[in-house]
């Protein structure tokens, strides 16, 4: 069984649902939802409100952390790929989003995700 984990949304307590309440009835208090699995932040916040909370408290940190951009990300030609299937005729290519171009590629080639690199060059 994996293993429980809380809400990482710093007001997530506030929140007042039936599932945070815990405790006896004269001493009742709500509690950060606790869960083995969450849909938000990475997997870590039960909900997209969490999420905002956690956004607005430590999102310019996370950015003060690992540094923001000075230059623009630029995409050309040459990082513009990505890998797509044609329903009509399930076929695999490689297709460049700017040149429009289509590259026929094998299935094993549309599974491998290092057919194009993290940053969208074609590494075929
Ligand atoms: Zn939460």
């Amino acid at each position: 069984m994996s293993q429980l984990k809380y809400c990482q949304g710093p007001k997530c307590h506030t929140y007042d649902t039936k599932d945070r309440k815990k405790g006896p009835k004269d001493n009742k208090r709500n509690e950060t939802r606790r869960r083995s699995h969450f849909y938000y932040l990475n997997g870590n916040a039960c909900s997209m409100i969490c999420q905002a909370d956690w956004f607005d408290v430590y999102g310019s940190r996370a950015l003060d952390h690992f540094g923001y951009l000075t230059q623009p990300n630029v995409l050309t030609r040459d990082n513009a790929w990505s890998v797509r299937r044609d329903w009509n005729n399930d076929n695999r290519y490689a297709y460049n989003y700017l040149t429009e171009e289509r590259r026929p590629i094998t299935q094993q080639q549309y599974d491998n995700e290092q057919t194009i690199t993290e940053d969208g060059r074609l590494a075929i």
